[in-house]
Order: structure tokens, then C-alpha cells, then sequence
């Protein structure tokens, strides 16, 4: 099923088929803030009364023309204009490929860098996040030139799936970096990743607690999981190790596990909801239900009831 839904994300043809169909639509927009900045600002201005924190993604990704690539940093410049303009407690995550990564690597790096500079000139932050294996050693590289100019007003993305995060860990720790740890989102091969699910949120337990001893390097941990054995585990070793609490935060996906959003908050940890909104949602949708069968059940039922 996993395989099936991440092999729809990348069947583009298919997008305004599943767009259309409403019960996909509706169930899409559980996960979407909605399509424009207003609407994620919106979201992000509520999720602040509870004391939980934004991330604001523009959805998009794999852009073919530079056109498109440039449009899509101005928007990011726009989100950290409003996020200031609005005094609401926010960063921005981006894609690579959705700043041209598949088109040339150093028109990219540019695209990118006008982000962070604006986050910077704002005392602001910007994630990148990961995306399939294909593209982690350019995403690192572009990662490490941008730390080396502006520091902690950028961060990155490491995937417990992988084999090769440990050793990415260990170089992030070296220059104290801010790092989000995920399970995961793509498809990849044994080769190069776990495939049991069981091993995979054994590494994550293990990358998570390596990231968070580094705190002593200036490492920030981002824990981005649903995962509540994981979320109690991460409890128990940051009061047992004193982790401080400026040093690492919770994060997870709008429209999914709520309640624990606000637990968490209210627990006194830093929780941090990651907000798409736009009109590109297929791929991120897709990605969604390939982790969770349970979702496509909702859009038959609803199918069957009218
Ligand atoms: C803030 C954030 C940023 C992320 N950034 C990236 C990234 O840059 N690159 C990348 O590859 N991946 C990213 N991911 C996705 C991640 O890799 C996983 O695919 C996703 O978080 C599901 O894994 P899990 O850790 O929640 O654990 P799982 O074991 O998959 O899920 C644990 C529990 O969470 C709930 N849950 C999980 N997913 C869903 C869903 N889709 N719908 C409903 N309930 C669900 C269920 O109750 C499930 O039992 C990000 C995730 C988060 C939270």
C-alpha cells in the first residue's frame, strides 16, 4: 500500500483526476491549511494561542523552469515578510527541487540563499527539508554553504530510514547544527535503507539521542514524529540526561494527532506544527496516505455515502 501511494506522488498525470474528486479533496484539505498565505497565517496565529509554534511550507516541488523556481523563493521571501509583518511566531520549511534543484545546482543555491537572507535580516529560520535519496548529498552541500554564511538561521533534515545518517549526524554535530530527524517519507531501495519499519524507529531512537547529548555543540534537535513510544522515550531521556529545553522541540504534521500537539504544549515542550498551504498538493497528500492506509478507508467511506 506504502508503495502504491508513494507511486501515485510521482504520477503528476493523474493530479487533476484526484484534485477534482471530492472526497480526496476533502480529505486533502485536512492535511492542507489551506491555498493561500492568509488562510496558513490564519493557522498559524490560532496554533499560537495554545502555545505551539509554525512552520509554514509553500507547497511544490520537482519545478522544470527557472521561472517557476523564482516565483517559488519570492513566495518564501513573502512568507517571512508576513510572518514579521503579523507578529506570529513562525519559520518556513522549503524544498530544493522546488527551488530548482533539478535544473541547475548553483541557480538553485541562489534561489535559497535570498531565502535565508531574509530569514536571517529577521533573526528568523529556515529547514530544508529532505527528499528522496537522489538528492541528500547536493541538499547536505547546499545545507553546509549556507551554515557556513549564516549560521543557525538555517537547518536541515536527516532520515532515520537511512543507513548513511549516522555519519551525516556526526558531521552535523560537528559544526553544530540545527537538525529536524524524520523516519522518512520516500520510497528507497534496501540497499540503502532500512526496510523494516522496526529497525527504522530503532535508529531513530538512537540518531535522536545522539543529536540530543550534542546539545553541548550547539546542536538543536528537531524530533518530527507521531510516534508516541518514540515522544515518551525522548520525555524520559531529556529529564533524565537534562537535556535543556531551549536545546531541542517537538515537531509534527498539521491535521494529524492534534490532541498530542497540544499535550505536549501544555507539558511545557517546545511543539512546532509543520503548515503546508497552496494549491500543489497532490505529491505531500500522497505522501500522507502511504503512511497511513487508515486514511484511504475515509475517502471510500465517504465515497459510499454520497
Ligand atoms: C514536522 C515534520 C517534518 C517532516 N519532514 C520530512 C522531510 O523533510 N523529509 C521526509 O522524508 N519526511 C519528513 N517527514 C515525514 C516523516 O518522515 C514520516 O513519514 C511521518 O512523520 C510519519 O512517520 P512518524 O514518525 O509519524 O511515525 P509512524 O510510525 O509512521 O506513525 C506513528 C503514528 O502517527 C500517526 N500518523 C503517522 N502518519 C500519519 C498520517 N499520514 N495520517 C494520520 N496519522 C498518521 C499514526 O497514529 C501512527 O500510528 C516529516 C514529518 C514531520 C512530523
Amino acid at each position: 500500500m506504502r508503495t502504491f501511494f508513494i507511486y501515485l506522488s510521482h504520477r503528476r498525470d493523474l493530479e487533476g483526476l484526484f484534485m477534482k474528486f471530492a472526497p480526496t479533496r476533502n480529505l486533502a484539505m485536512r492535511f492542507v491549511a489551506g491555498e493561500t498565505l492568509d488562510d496558513a497565517i490564519r493557522v498559524v496565529r490560532e496554533l499560537n494561542q495554545r502555545n505551539i509554534f509554525g512552520t509554514l511550507d509553500h507547497l511544490g516541488e520537482n519545478v522544470t523552469s527557472r521561472e517557476e523556481a523564482i516565483k517559488a523563493a519570492d513566495e518564501y521571501i513573502k512568507i517571512l515578510d508576513e510572518i514579521q509583518r503579523n507578529g506570529v511566531k513562525s519559520h518556513a520549511s522549503l524544498k530544493l527541487t522546488q527551488m530548482g534543484l533539478d535544473i541547475d545546482f548553483d541557480f538553485c543555491y541562489q534561489n535559497v540563499r535570498r531565502v535565508v537572507e531574509r530569514a536571517k535580516s529577521y533573526n528568523n529560520f529556515v529547514r530544508i527539508d529532505m527528499e528522496d535519496s537522489t538528492y541528500t548529498d547536493r541538499t547536505l552541500e547546499i545545507f553546509y554553504r549556507l551554515h557556513e554564511e549564516f549560521g543557525n538561521h538555517v537547518g536541515i533534515v536527516i532520515q532515520a530510514y537511512l543507513y548513511r545518517s549516522e555519519r551525516d549526524i556526526r558531521n552535523l554535530i560537528d559544526v553544530g547544527a540545527n537538525v529536524r530527524l524524520c523516519k522518512g517519507a520516500y520510497k528507497e531501495p534496501p540497499e540503502i535503507a532500512f526496510p523494516r519499519k522496526k529497525d527504522v524507529d530503532k535508529n531513530y531512537i538512537r540518531l535522536m539521542e545522539m543529536l540530543l547529548d550534542a546539545h553541548t555543540n550547539g546542536v538543536h534537535t528537531a524530533i518530527a514524529t507521531h510516534d508516541e513510544k518514540i515522544i515518551n522515550h525522548a520525555f524520559d531521556y531529556v529529564k533524565k540526561h537534562h537535556i535543556p529545553h531551549e536545546s531541542y522541540e517537538f515537531q509534527m504534521l498539521y491535521g494529524i494527532r492534534r490532541d498530542l500537539q497540544v499535550e505536549i504544549a501544555e507539558k511545557g515542550h517546545t511543539m512546532r506544527v509543520y503548515i503546508p498551504y497552496g494549491t500543489e498538493w497532490y505529491p505531500y497528500f500522497m505522501r500522507r496516505l502511504a503512511e497511513r492506509p487508515a486514511n484511504v478507508f475515509f475517502i471510500v467511506k465517504n465515497i459510499f455515502r454520497g
